[in-house]
């Protein structure tokens, strides 16, 4: 029989893994066994924990890894899997694979970090903590990567692979996944994860594809349920945007800006530059401080096949974000502290984006007790990150072990989600070309995914199921489990 197995994101958003097994007999051995996303979970501990256990099939027993995009909830557990011995390729899209190699070895490093935070705390059980790989092993992963284009047809055995575009982040994909069963050609189409359904106000400021491919046609979809009950706000975010920015200034004060560093950093750039532009704000100084987003920006430029019509326009108007008048990419720690001396308005761009890790630390620390200021959010904040806190009006928070008085304005935009939201998966689902036999829902808390199924239900009419982890659906027969 033939069989996908949903080792990861199933009941959680995070984990992402999914196994199709061709032709294989009873013991599952024999056939070609190919891995959908090998995606770390991060979140609660009980699901980080499944991060140390041994997959069902061993890492040997894998004949082909394909990535839908980089993210490490889709990407981060290939340096382990590589580690246990893992010896084919991993297949992604060229951007994909860009990206990973700054994102992967970054991961490594912060598994080091872990373990060495554990080690001189001793504040695990295990003596001595170890990382769950390392930035070496994270970078030795990188040699099995190969590019494959949007749109090429690759033969791996058994299985036909095609990536369709996603429109998520740079370079994300979905995977659809051909191969014969009982005699008859079954086509499964991955989702990845899914961005903006259409370039308009609702998802602005974008970089990339303004769309995941339209007019899809698979047996078995396997679909992302992120926000499947949720809705975007659905207003142009950038009158509110320009407003903030110009009464911060207007007072004497800075703008500070958490930010992830790949994709939503970039994204916030390409705005503000456009905002100043067009008068809508004051040429006040910008600072990227964040090496990641720095190498991303470089990406970013040598990928401009991926751009919005819109963004290619202002690059070639105005030439690459390095040269831009008045931004700064702050590299070196030296350069990061000197940003804290300016004492005139200027925005600052720093990740991480839930304000956990990284230089934003600094830049709060400083800038946090001074009611002049204005902290902005422009993603989401998970509960329990220090972002989160400030966000919910907490009156001091704790950085490097310093007790911080929340002065600053604190104001967040909602509207930057690389996700598509409720409504705008129905639409994308609506441009199919043929219902799906069925659609299996993953990568959603157990909430969202049960409102998308039952709206999907109510709406198309189609056979929905939510995946459930460990589970193990069978292709090509009418008596799917
Ligand atoms: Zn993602």
């Amino acid at each position: 029989m033939s069989y996908i197995q949903f080792l990861g994101a199933a009941g959680t958003v995070t984990g992402s893994k999914h196994l199709i097994n061709s032709n294989s007999d009873a013991s599952g051995a024999n056939g070609f066994q190919a891995l959908i996303d090998c995606g770390l979970f991060q979140g609660p501990k009980e699901w980080r924990l499944k991060n140390w256990q041994d997959p069902p099939v061993p890492a040997r027993a894998i004949d082909a890894v394909v990535l839908t995009h980089a993210h490490l909830d889709h990407s981060g557990w290939i340096p382990r899997l590589v580690a246990e011995g893992y010896r084919g390729q991993i297949y992604a899209t060229p951007p994909t694979v860009d990206l990973c190699g700054i994102l992967l070895p970054d991961s490594g490093y912060l598994q080091e970090e872990d373990a060495a935070f554990h080690n001189k705390t001793k504040s695990s059980k295990h003596d001595p903590a170890l990382p769950l790989y390392t930035l070496e092993q994270a970078k030795a992963a990188l040699a099995q990567f190969s590019p494959l284009e949007f749109g090429k047809a690759l033969q791996l055995g058994p299985i036909g692979v095609r990536f369709v575009r996603s429109a998520h982040i740079l370079g994300a994909a979905m995977t659809e996944v051909t191969l014969t069963v009982n005699g008859r050609q079954r086509v499964c189409l991955f989702t990845g994860d899914i961005g903006r359904v259409r370039d308009n106000e609702t998802a602005p400021g974008k970089i990339v594809h303004s769309g995941p491919t339209e007019g899809e046609s698979p047996d078995v979809l396997v679909m992302e349920s992120t926000y499947g009950n949720r809705a975007h706000p659905h207003d142009d975010p950038r009158p509110r945007m320009a407003q903030l920015i110009r009464d911060t200034a207007q007072r004497g004060g800075s703008v500070v800006v958490p930010s992830f560093a790949v994709e939503r950093t970039q994204k916030f750039l390409f705005l503000l530059h456009s905002l100043m532009e067009d008068g809508k704000i004051p040429r006040i100084p910008v600072y990227a401080d964040s090496p990641m987003a720095i190498e991303a920006v470089k990406i970013f430029i040598k990928h401009s096949e991926e751009f919005t019509d819109e963004t290619r326009q202002l690059i070639q108007r105005y030439g690459s974000p390095f040269h831009w008048d008045g931004f700064h990419f702050a590299t070196t720690v030296a350069d990061s502290k000197k940003i804290n001396d300016s004492r005139y308005p200027c925005i600052i761009v720093s990740s991480n984006g839930m304000a956990m890790g990284g230089r934003i630390q600094h830049h709060l620390l400083q800038r946090l007790p001074d009611p002049k200021n204005l902290v902005l959010f422009i993603g989401f904040q998970a509960e329990g990150t220090r972002g989160r806190q400030i966000k919910d009006g907490a009156p001091e928070v704790k950085i490097f072990g310093k007790i911080v008085p929340v002065r600053a304005q604190v104001a967040a935009l909602e509207q930057f989600s690389d996700h598509a939201d409720a409504a705008e998966l129905l639409q994308w689902l609506k441009t199919f070309r043929k219902t799906p036999e069925v659609t299996y829902l993953v990568h959603g808390e157990p909430d969202s995914a049960a409102a998308l199924q039952q709206l999907i239900r109510q709406q198309l009419g189609w056979r929905v199921e939510i995946a459930k982890y460990m589970q193990q659906v069978e292709l090509g027969s009418s008596s799917q489990k």
